[in-house]
């Protein structure tokens, strides 16, 4: 075999194939353990959502509705918008995947920041475009150099708001000052997976900028708070010339017909959601408590996970912790060598981390 593989190809990282937890489960002689590493629910999926797929079961012989008719009613109902102002995805990533792939030629660019969600820059890279990349200001994006480094070739800018892996967030006021100074040839993502843990207060209303002169693309997702990220479904939310534009591309059949059955029982399933809305409070809260108390630093967060300032390499105690049943995310390859992600698990399962943190801890420190 002697392929030319292009440069953009060669170079491009896999995301780390992390084997499946009961193969680590053998391989450590461990069971029952607990991962807080993915930002999932840990109330796993809602009922309604589970009655639903039973119910759509003998039919998976049909493809699905490739225009997710129902669900794009209803969620737009519920948002207030057109139902031709909603793109929906395999997962959000795959909207990620279609602006980048719709939006980019070759050499253009795309501002994100760093750390920031991988997947930006990945689809960036596959797609032979230029990643600008701009540091994080105190853990917050820093919207004046994002806005500086706009050129005539910038097409897409991805702002994660949360921002993942940090947890912070901008306001209202700031978003609108950004965009006043991005050129309406820019596309400007707002990737809000975690908006529903984020104080009402805090959170920016994407439709109010719909209509901005520069185009505004907010992203969702039924994958967090939702739990149904093993399903795969997600949305845009945009401007309906830029919807037509996804919508030439996308695959017909691109949301299976599992997920959209699902996804619109969770928009009908209150209870679920308002048990997952305190459990992440409640576990939030707790957690910083009593890992304060371990003389760690946890920083605070407007998502369902958070980070730890550890005081010793985070990639070490992941191990430790790994050990003893417990999967958190370390974030070297974000940039913050000394910090753990925790994603807010269930009351035992919270228990449990702290438990094994305190264990683990006292091993590191020497
Ligand atoms: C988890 C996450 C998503 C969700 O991706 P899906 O494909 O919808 O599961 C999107 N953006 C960010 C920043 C995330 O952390």
């Amino acid at each position: 075999m002697k392929l030319a593989i292009p440069e953009n190809i060669e170079t491009l990282i896999p995301y780390p194939p992390g084997k499946p937890l009961e193969e680590l489960e053998r391989e450590y002689g461990i069971s029952g353990s607990i991962k807080l590493a993915s930002n999932e629910n840990a109330l796993g999926p809602s009922p309604k959502a589970l009655a639903a797929i039973a119910e759509a079961l003998p039919k998976l012989h049909r493809y699905p509705d490739g225009s997710c008719y129902y669900l794009a009613n209803r969620l737009a109902e519920r948002l207030g918008v057109d139902p031709g102002e909603l793109v929906f995805g395999n997962g959000s990533n795959e909207i990620i995947e279609l602006l980048v792939s719709t939006f980019l030629s070759p050499g253009e660019e795309v501002i994100t920041s760093h750390p920031t969600f991988l997947v930006y820059q990945k689809m960036v890279q596959a797609q032979g475009g230029v990643n600008r990349v701009v540091p994080l200001k105190d853990l917050r994006h820093d919207l004046d150099g994002i806005a500086a480094l706009v050129t005539e070739k910038t097409r897409l800018i991805f702002l994660d708001n949360p921002n993942n892996p940090t947890g912070t967030v901008f306001t209202a006021e700031e978003f609108a000052a950004f965009l006043a100074k991005v050129p309406e040839t820019v596309i400007v993502v707002l990737d809000e997976a975690y908006l529903d843990f984020v104080d009402p207060d805090r959170r920016i209303d994407a439709r109010a900028f719909l209509q901005h002169a520069t185009p505004v693309v907010a992203l969702r997702t039924f994958s967090k708070a939702y739990g149904i990220a093993g399903l795969r479904v997600g949305y845009g939310l945009m401007r309906k010339e830029i919807a037509g534009y996804l919508h030439r591309l996308r695959q017909p059949f691109n949301v299976n017909s599992l997920a959209q059955v699902a996804a619109l029982a969770c928009l009908d399933d209150e209870e679920h959601y308002g048990k997952t809305m305190a459990m992440t409070r409640d576990g939030m809260a707790w957690l910083h408590r009593e890992i304060a108390r371990l003389g760690c630093r946890p920083l605070g967060s407007q998502a369902n996970f958070f980070l730890v300032d550890v005081g010793v390499k985070g990639k070490l105690l992941y191990e430790k912790l790994l050990r003893r049943g417990v999967i958190v995310r370390p974030m070297d390859a974000y940039g913050f060598p000394d910090h753990i992600r925790i994603t807010v698990g269930l009351p035992e399962e919270n228990q449990r981390l702290v438990k094994a943190l305190a264990e683990a801890l006292p091993e590191l420190r020497g």
